[in-house]
């Protein structure tokens, strides 16, 4: 398996399909030494179902333990931390996953229970990151394996192997990347494609395999979870985790050099990201490639009844607001009172507002605003600003 390699194919068994992929690399033996121990991260981030494309489909990852185990690792085990707010383990437990992985001899580890089992790691390398905190088991073991789901992505356009290592940081760790209460030091709106770049410099994947067997697109009010789900029967693999990404970021419509954390990995000297320098074996990727909408953030402020004002704040608020509005029905937001969000620091309300104002986090919450309802928190959980809501009667 040479470096800018990508394997990918299509296929509805999904298992099958996994090893046939891994096979077109030359299988596991070219990653995997004889007793070695192995971690999988997968993405349960949210406790949804694979058929939303929201969370890896369980099979890819059965398809990657059996062939992990067939290689002669001596422990396989899949680990993972949810988005702030949730719990990997009560995620998987109620999914029906962990149940199947250990079924299949892996041992699954909830590492939101491992808050205190961090260790640090220098990045020399780092634009914005001067520290990386790691869970100790996926810092420490022989071999890392990413498996995410091909989406996109309000703030990063896509969600694949690279950022789906966040599932490996403890919480204090990923909010830095959402820059929750940091000092804005780039032009960069968000931030975090840089941080997640400058983690790659100390800590990124052997192996990549992307489930692309239901992927998702778009950002969809109402639906409840992030995007709609696109049924692509497709996996991506290889052990160029920029390769790897830039075929994924393709094959869903994207030039993946347009990408932040794509592009600047690339440019670090990471991988490969330039799909004409990337030999890919099995599909052709124009053959499975389709068009996924845009996650745009803004999509949610479309309604005539609802105004978002933002400055300077961090995603952390950012996204807390658009995934508790996510959690209403369009129809329903129509029917509310006029009502103004405000979110950052220097969120800049017009002299008159018209409607209720709610002040979203701790730095919004400092505005000398009359009236308003105030949902403190750095970031507010989604849910309090959904029980805010509630209160003032705008209803699901
Ligand atoms: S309150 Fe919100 S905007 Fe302010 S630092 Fe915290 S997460 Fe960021």
């Amino acid at each position: 398996m040479k470096n800018g390699e990508v394997a990918i194919q299509r296929g509805k068994k999904v298992i099958e399909t996994v090893k046939k992929t891994l096979n077109l690399l030359g299988g596991f033996e070219n990653v995997i030494e004889k007793g070695e121990t192995v971690l999988i991260t997968p993405n349960y981030a949210v406790p949804m179902r694979s058929d939303t494309g929201a969370t890896t489909n369980p099979e890819v990852v059965v398809g990657v333990i059996e062939a992990a185990r067939e290689a002669g690792a001596r422990k396989v085990i899949v680990a993972e931390s949810s988005i702030v707010g949730f719990d990997a383990g009560k995620i998987m437990t109620a999914l029906g996953v962990k149940q199947m992985f250990e079924k299949v001899g892996a041992k699954v580890l909830n590492l939101d229970e491992k808050r205190h089992d961090v260790v640090a790691k220098r990045v020399p390398r780092g634009k914005l990151l001067k520290k990386l905190r790691i869970f100790r088991p996926a810092a420490e073991c022989d071999v890392l394996i990413s498996v995410p789901v091909l989406k996109t992505h309000i703030y990063t356009g896509v969600s694949l192997g690279m950022k789906n290592l966040k599932g490996t940081l403890p919480d204090v760790q990923k909010k830095i990347f959402h820059r929750v209460g940091a000092r804005k030091e780039t032009e960069e709106e968000f931030e975090l494609d840089r941080c997640i770049a400058d983690m790659m410099t100390v800590h990124n994947p052997d192996f990549t395999v992307i489930d692309g067997v239901v992927g998702q697109e778009g950002f969809v009010p109402g639906s409840g979870v992030c995007g709609t789900p696109v049924k692509m029967n497709t996996i991506i693999a290889g052990n160029d985790f920029v390769a790897v990404d830039a075929l994924g970021a393709y094959i869903m419509g994207r030039d993946p050099l347009q990408v932040n954390h794509i592009r600047y990995s690339h440019e670090m000297g990471l991988g490969e990201a330039n799909v004409e320098n990337i030999n890919v074996l099995g599909e052709h990727p124009d053959t499975v490639r389709r068009e996924f909408r845009h996650a745009i953030p803004g999509e949610i402020g479309k309604y005539e009844n609802v105004t978002i004002i933002e400055g300077g704040s961090c995603s952390g608020c950012s996204f807390a607001l658009r995934w508790t509005l996510n959690a209403f029905k369009p129809l329903h937001i129509r029917r509310w009172d006029k009502s103004v969000f405000l979110v950052g620091t220097n969120s800049e309300p017009p002299g008159e507002i018209e409607g209720k104002p709610f002040l979203i986090g701790k730095c919004a919450c400092n505005l000398p605003i009359r009236n308003a309802i105030k949902v403190t928190g750095c970031p507010p959980p989604f849910w309090y600003v959904i029980n805010e809501l509630k209160k003032e009667k705008r209803g699901y």
